[in-house]
């Protein structure tokens, strides 16, 4: 049901107005992880004050390690809500439980399933039983072929609204975090109807490869890109390393769009 030779034309998602896959470019900034009301309400202020519409940020945090920070689980999704009734922007939030969807519907507009689920088949079930846009990401160790097959087990349950999401794979390589397909972008474009995005924060692990990363990816076709941004990167309790801070951000922005076509 996802491949182009079913439907030849792109499907176009709105959420808060912007509509990914109508072919202009969208984004979907904000921190790795919810830490708190403030946090992400500095982060919101700086995301609105650029005309964005989307925040991303992890309740649920699927960590390689279990003493590392889990997230704040349902406070975080609260405190997503909170910011997103006060800044007017639709909240990305990262699911991991099957159990979870239903009652997490009710706090965010976008089901983010991470790269560690993207073949956990009783959660994307789940997320294609509800009425709600999922992003799924790529699992690190997945083919294009096993990425696709996990969209279509979201949209065989009835949702159709999946943005797909390029993250990085694992490879040989140890001078990025995850090796950027870049060309999985065009491949996705050209095998499935759904938009795709690419995450440049997670694939590389750098923060002075965000910006050429992204507009790499745009060149390329993708239908947006996301970054993790946090006040203070510096204290930030996950990926410290590669999270930009507001003024980056800022400049981020200002020197992607000046690319874009
Ligand atoms: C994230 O986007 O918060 C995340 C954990 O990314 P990934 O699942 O791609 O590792
Ligand atoms: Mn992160």
């Amino acid at each position: 049901l996802v491949s182009r030779k079913k439907k030849p034309e792109d499907t176009v998602i709105e959420i808060n107005g912007e509509k990914f896959g109508d072919g202009n470019q969208h984004f979907i900034f904000g921190p790795c992880a919810v830490e708190s009301y403030e946090q992400v309400a500095e982060v919101a202020a700086a995301i609105k004050k650029q005309g964005m519409k989307l925040i991303r940020g992890g309740a649920f945090k699927p960590r390689t390690s279990p003493y590392d920070f889990q997230g704040l689980g349902f406070e975080g999704l609260k405190i997503l809500k909170r910011v997103s009734d006060e800044y007017g922007l639709a909240v990305v939030s990262e699911i991991v439980s099957p159990a979870d969807i239903e009652k997490a519907i009710d706090y965010i507009d976008v089901i983010q399933i991470g790269a560690r689920n993207m073949q956990n088949f009783e959660l994307l079930k789940a997320a294609g039983d509800v009425d709600k846009p999922v992003l799924l990401k790529r699992g690190m160790s997945a083919t294009i072929s096993d990425f696709i097959n996990a969209a279509e087990y979201i949209i065989s349950r009835g949702n159709g609204n999946i943005i797909l999401c390029e993250r990085g794979i694992r490879t040989y390589e140890k001078a990025t975090r995850n090796t950027l397909d870049i060309t999985a972008v065009p491949i996705l474009k050209q095998e499935t109807h759904l938009p795709v995005m690419v995450d440049v924060t997670h694939s590389t692990g750098r923060r002075d490869l965000l910006l050429p990363a992204a507009k790499a990816a745009l060149a390329i076709g993708a239908d947006g890109v996301m970054a993790e941004v946090h006040p203070d990167p510096a204290v930030a309790l996950s990926d410290s390393a590669q999270q930009m801070d507001i003024p980056t951000f800022e400049s981020f922005v200002t020197e992607l769009l000046k690319s874009k076509k």
